[in-house]
């Protein structure tokens, strides 16, 4: 996981949530809940960076213009078959 800019402005954001947490439980549960949230954030924007990468780098069909997909068009080498 590599640090970025935005990273602050959702620790920032964290934070804040944490503290409006912090009338309903213990600090630590606070803690541990924007802790989980924040690596959940992590995990899914790592996943969609990764997920869009792979769909630039097999890039398009250049019949039909779909995704490439396991380098095979959906549309056009599936329906040749
Ligand atoms: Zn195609």
């Amino acid at each position: 996981m590599k640090f970025e800019k935005r990273d602050i402005v959702l620790i920032v954001g964290l934070f804040l949530f944490m503290i409006g947490l912090m009338p309903f439980m213990a600090p630590i549960y606070a803690a541990i809940i924007v802790t989980l949230m924040y690596f959940g954030i992590k995990f899914y924007v790592g996943k969609r960076k990764q997920s869009i990468t792979r769909e630039i780098g097999e890039g398009i069909c250049l019949e039909c213009g779909a995704k490439i997909v396991e380098t095979k068009c959906p549309n056009c080498d599936y329906a040749k078959e």
